[in-house]
């Protein structure tokens, strides 16, 4: 089917997922095709891609060497079962993504999205303390204003409030850190000064909890969800350090900060702070096929795995964990970072990027401007009695101008894909500026 003509005359069908529906379905924003920087609508108007679809397209739009491993695939094997069963891909593929992520974390489980990656990280760590004759390490301690996904794990370590208000009491056995947004690093630019010794909360988990009870500590190195939250520096080091101190695993969630997007491969390589367990999703794939994955240490999977009796090692798994396309595409796109430097070329960029970002300080309502790697948030003051009003109008009026941009309750989020030039940065910068003065 040609994209550019699907124009649906029946929306009523789809129930759309984190979409106000019924708001949507009066006026649909329609993507019908995208080509490097850029979607068109099903009319062909250009529409600047300043998030990189759902942080997830880091090349940029329709590379053709993706899509050529995907065809190939396709005619060649459709499917092969991964229970007890295998394919050449799916070895190739955690090859690869092994030797990019940080060094020790060189075992990869494949899943199919970042929600299915942080339910497999909370499960291998607590089997992990379990083999190793620590049952009673049940607790998982997640962050305020963290994102996990939406499956019971993830949503419950996570710390956003109105994504779980809908389902009643989720898994018992979590906590949460305090987040690390302060008054006292508005506006800083990359890491902020002020808040490392908020990660001293470990030390109250431990004295409320006891250390012997809780198995992990899972966060997002840069919290992206809830308005991107940059660790202060020394932040990260100190989780690392107390979770040593105390026999509690350390896993970071980098399903938005992986591959690229941070100037580096990883947030663990930028920040020097390496976990026992990382989280991916997104562009691994460069999201033309679902694909998530587990990096864990070699202790991990030697203490589950080598050490464990004959038989099946992990009782978990997805009938598409290493599914040949998905394992294609990952394999395709690690071409590309690696041909093109795209994280070397990110982290180039970083500094116009910053300026850029930071030039829209002086416009009405900004409260705070946030930016690492290529992300970037601007929080802007809520309309009284209307939360998210002002930012939801900002983002159609951007989107009527040609330019995507993501928000979340009142902060604008932008993470546009690593092959962005300045004559993008300005068009992104000058038509967000614009809409949010028009929003005053
Ligand atoms: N973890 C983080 C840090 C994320 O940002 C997201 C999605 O935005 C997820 C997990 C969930 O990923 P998915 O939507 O692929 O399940």
């Amino acid at each position: 089917m040609d994209m550019s003509q699907a124009t649906p005359n029946d929306l009523d069908a789809l129930w759309m997922p984190f979409t106000a529906n019924r708001a949507f379905k009066q006026a649909p924003r329609l993507l019908a095709r995208a080509e490097g920087m850029s979607y068109f609508t099903p009319e062909g108007r250009e529409v600047l891609d300043g998030t990189a679809g759902l942080w997830c397209v880091n090349a940029g739009h329709g590379r053709r060497q993706i899509v050529e491993a995907i065809q190939k695939t396709a005619a060649s094997l459709d499917f092969a079962p991964g229970f007890q069963m295998g394919h050449p891909l799916m070895f190739q593929a955690a090859s690869r993504l092994a030797q990019i992520t940080p060094a020790g974390l060189d075992r990869i489980f494949f899943t199919n999205s970042g929600s299915e990656s942080a339910d497999t990280a909370l499960k291998i760590a607590l089997a992990y303390h379990r083999s190793r004759g620590q049952a009673q390490r049940i607790k998982l301690i997640g962050r305020e204003r963290g994102y996990h996904g939406i499956n019971f794990g993830g949503l419950s370590v996570g710390g956003i409030g109105a994504n779980k208000k809908q389902f009643g009491p989720l898994l018992g056995n979590v906590d949460h850190l305090p987040h690390t947004h302060m008054q006292s690093n508005l506006f800083t630019r990359g890491q902020p000064e002020h808040g490392f010794e908020l990660a001293d909360a470990v030390e109250d988990m431990v004295q409320l909890h006891g250390a012997d009870t809780i198995a992990a500590v899972i966060v997002e190195p840069v919290a992206g969800s809830t308005g991107i939250l940059v660790p202060p520096k020394g932040y990260l080091e100190r989780l690392r350090a107390l979770c040593d101190k105390h026999g509690i695993l350390l896993i970071f969630d980098e399903v938005i900060t992986g591959f690229g997007r941070m100037g580096a491969n990883f947030a663990a390589d930028l920040y020097n702070v390496t976990p026992d367990i990382l989280t991916m999703a997104k562009g691994l794939t460069n999201a033309a096929v679902p694909m998530g994955a587990v990096a864990v240490s070699n202790e991990i999977y030697t203490q589950v795995v080598e050490n464990a009796a004959p038989g099946i090692e992990l009782f978990h798994g997805y009938t598409y964990s290493g599914h040949p396309l998905a394992c294609a595409a990952a394999i395709a796109t690690m071409d590309i970072h690696r041909d093109e430097a795209l994280p070397a070329r990110a982290k180039a960029i970083e500094p116009e990027w910053q300026e850029a970002v930071h030039s829209l300080r002086d416009r009405p309502n900004v409260m705070d401007i946030r930016n690492a790697g290529l992300i970037a948030g601007i929080e802007l003051r809520p309309r009284n009695g209307k939360p998210a009003d002002r930012a939801g109008r900002i983002m159609q009026r951007c989107f009527d101008a040609g330019v995507l941009i993501r928000t979340t309750g009142d902060i604008v989020a932008l993470s546009p894909p690593l092959i962005i030039e300045s004559s993008h940065i300005d068009r992104i910068v000058t038509t967000l500026g614009e809409a949010i003065a028009a929003e005053a």
